[in-house]
């Protein structure tokens, strides 16, 4: 059991003490935890978010670093950053990345068309064809985005929010630029993350099984698991069900991200 995306209290949205989260995932039998804390670079375009804090980088590698080495042996330490993928942001990740020895960037999107889509406003103003369109034009765009990463982060975010009466995103809605995703997924050799933060979508995890069978149908293989804890007790949560339904799938391994080189863990 492992997970590729968490955040600590490096993140604006977290308090947790990693050293209490390495310890808690080594209690689960866990051999491998990953801290991608929120790199929101993103909000620094967004006037109205000058109250979020921006990560202090250096301080978070360097002590995320600091406790891979002291846990060696006992648990595999990702060290991680979760990139908020807006393009005016492109030169801002390639430049601050660059210098640090990360092993896991997850790229993920937070924001459309200049809006949070976790304000209702973001869908007030929108059909749900509207809303979820252009999360998906913006999830297609952020795989060319310039700087390295490793896996796409929580497809369908966009739904845990969502005010409409039914809030599935249905793969068939949005087939061409679904399809479009996970060939360029494929086509990059990045991962597709399954992510088990599901709260409000009515799923137990992201992306819908829908898109992840898709996914295998196009070829695709890499996949990542992770619960996007922000705390102890869901570091890990629902990876056996993951799992389960994967083999049931027909799937065969899940990754997790060394130097950014995926390392197949079989189901
Ligand atoms: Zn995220
Ligand atoms: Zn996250």
């Amino acid at each position: 059991m492992f997970d590729t995306h968490t955040h600590c209290r490096h993140s604006h949205d977290s308090k947790e003490d990693p050293i209490e989260m390495i310890e808690y995932a080594i209690s689960q039998g866990m051999d491998y935890l990953a801290f991608t804390d929120h790199f929101d670079g993103e909000l620094t375009f967004l006037p109205e978010f000058d109250y979020i804090p921006q990560i202090d980088l250096e301080n978070h590698f360097d002590e995320i670093r600091a406790l891979k080495e002291r846990y060696k042996g006992k648990i595999e330490v990702g060290v991680g950053i979760e990139c908020g993928y807006m393009k005016e942001a492109n030169n801002l990740y390639l430049s601050k990345l660059s210098g640090f020895d990360t092993d896991i960037i997850i790229n993920s999107i937070h924001t459309i068309e200049y809006e949070d889509c976790y304000m209702p406003s973001y869908f007030a103003k929108r059909t749900k064809s509207q809303a979820y369109g252009a999360y998906l034009k913006a999830v297609r765009e952020s795989l060319d985005c310039p700087y390295h990463f490793d896996s796409v982060g929580h497809i369908g975010y966009v739904v845990r929010k969502s005010t409409y009466e039914d809030k599935a995103l249905v793969y068939k809605d949005f087939a061409d630029i679904i399809d479009d995703i996970l060939k360029t997924i494929i086509a990059k050799g990045k991962a597709l993350e399954i992510n088990s933060q599901s709260k409000g979508t009515g799923l137990d995890f992201l992306p819908t099984t829908e898109i992840l069978s898709r996914y295998k149908e196009l070829g695709g293989e890499l996949l990542t698991f992770g619960s996007d804890a922000h705390f102890c007790g869901r570091i890990g949560e629902k990876y056996s069900l993951v799992a389960e339904w994967l083999k049931a799938t027909g799937f065969k391994y899940l990754f997790k991200y060394l130097a950014h080189k995926p390392i197949a863990v079989k189901l």
